[in-house]
């Protein structure tokens, strides 16, 4: 058995810095004999940079295993003393907060169900006051940025002062290819807006299956993410929760063995002079479409005036279904998706249309 001293807290920020920081572990802890061992199998991958273990479970509906309890903490202060691996433990209230901070848990994190009730993450906080523990806020489950704000200002108002991301994904109705839709444009926002907090993405509870995990992770790193949460389990289809989703040890050093992280700077002179000049040809061609949507704009209010004198409405909606099926199979040959076509033609169409309701209430 690998056996290291204990994480100090100089350490522990070490870890945090560590680029790409990479979390795993169980959904939840389950017996201490399982933490112990997954503890074991994770720090002999020589990839994994923290332990992660559910304590309190928030689940969708009573009656499912709602987390082993505090009697789980020692298990990971056993697991984090005989690996040296630093552990961290989702909490949601300020009972949990003191809890976790007892038994030493070195940092805490945040989940998407708590991210959503500015009421209990304002306990959190309450709770955090004056402790010197960095916390991870996960996503709310609602596609909503302020929400996220929200929270990270809470916590930061507690004078925490190591404050992470993690995006996890967003609930949708119906089904998708996803259990949480990543809506990347949230998390890169989210990231805009906070460009000295890491981020850190969860493939785990945005696939919701094995088998896609890694395409996620490869996205999140291309996407110039700082790391990942992967649940791992040593025996991951007879895991008490999120069994689908979990994977081995041995599978999740595979998958990160095979994640190509790309750099986000490259120094050479030959790579920056390359891509000035295709920058240059970017910004080129925004001018470019920047007149031709103006001059469209022009032609708009020529009609609206034309339409006005006419004492015709504004919205026609078969010439505009014409125009955007035409501009669907313009845009396949193009390489342009249905979805971008889609979000550039309404954009188009309410710029035009404001500017001939303009005109017409002239
Ligand atoms: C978890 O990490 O096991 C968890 C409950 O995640 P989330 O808050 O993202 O649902
Ligand atoms: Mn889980």
């Amino acid at each position: 058995m690998q056996t290291t001293e204990p994480k100090t807290k100089e350490t522990i920020m070490d870890v945090w810095k560590k680029r790409p920081l990479i979390i795993s572990g169980p959904c939840s802890a389950e017996t201490e004999e399982q933490v112990l061992q997954s503890a074991q199998q994770l720090v002999a991958t020589g990839m994994v940079d923290m332990l992660r273990a559910g304590i309190w479970k928030p689940r969708t509906r009573p009656g499912m295993f709602e987390g082993i309890g505090t009697k789980g903490l020692p298990w990971l202060q056993r697991a984090k003393k005989e690996t040296g691996l630093p552990v961290t433990v989702e909490v949601a209230t300020a009972k949990q907060v003191e809890n976790a901070l007892h038994f030493e848990v070195d940092v805490l994190w945040i989940g998407a169900r708590t991210t959503v009730n500015p009421f209990s993450v304002q306990e959190v906080a309450d709770a955090l006051k004056g402790a010197d523990v960095p916390v991870l806020i996960k996503n709310p489950v609602n596609p909503d940025v302020e929400l996220w704000m929200g929270a990270v200002e809470r916590i930061a108002k507690a004078g925490i002062k190591l404050i992470g991301l993690i995006h996890r994904g967003f609930s949708t109705f119906g089904n998708t290819d996803f259990r949480n839709s990543p809506m990347w444009h949230l998390a890169i926002e989210m990231k805009l807006r906070n460009p000295d907090m890491m981020m850190i993405c969860d493939p785990s509870h945005i696939c919701g299956r094995r088998d896609t995990i890694l395409e996620v992770a490869q996205q999140a790193s291309d996407l110039h993410y700082d790391g990942l949460m992967i649940e791992s389990h040593i025996d991951p289809d007879k895991a008490w929760s999120d069994a689908k989703q979990q994977i081995t040890p041995s599978r999740l050093k595979e998958i990160l063995g095979t994640i190509i992280w790309r750099r986000e700077d490259a120094s050479s002179e030959e790579f920056q002079a390359v891509l000035e000049k295709l920058r240059q040809q970017i910004n080129h061609l925004d001018d470019e479409l920047m007149k031709l949507l103006g001059q469209r704009m022009k032609v708009a209010d020529l009609i609206g005036k034309y339409k006005k004198e006419n004492n015709i409405t504004i919205l026609q909606t078969n010439r505009w279904n014409s125009i955007i099926s035409n501009a669907f199979k313009k845009g396949e040959k193009l390489g342009l998706s249905k979805e971008f076509v889609t979000k550039y033609y309404d954009a188009v169409h309410m710029e035009s249309i404001n500017h001939q309701k303009k005109i017409m209430d002239e």
